[in-house]
């Protein structure tokens, strides 16, 4: 499981920790422009303490088909990817 984490200007995570499916997050608020990409956002293998966003909660279960094996893990140069070629547009 990843996450994806806002970090504040002191590198510290702030906010609610989010689901990464794919190449967006379980709530859809990262392809949706509902996260503001400019912030520092990191993706980690923990919640580094923070709770878990209720959205993605709700999403991920609907994703745990048995065919679960399909939906790719995504790494961090994919999202970070993304957020570059958002920056670009
Ligand atoms: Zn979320």
């Amino acid at each position: 499981m990843k996450y994806l984490i806002r970090h504040n200007g002191l590198n510290q995570p702030n906010g609610r920790a989010h689901i990464v499916v794919g190449t967006d997050t379980a709530c859809h608020q990262w392809s949706t422009g509902g996260m503001n990409r400019k912030r520092n956002w990191k993706i980690s293998d923990k919640t580094k303490g923070m709770r878990v966003c209720k959205m993605c909660q709700t999403n991920y279960k609907k994703t745990l088909v048995p065919d679960d094996d399909l939906i790719p893990d995504i790494e961090w140069s994919e999202i970070e990817l993304a957020h570059r070629v958002a920056q670009l547009l």
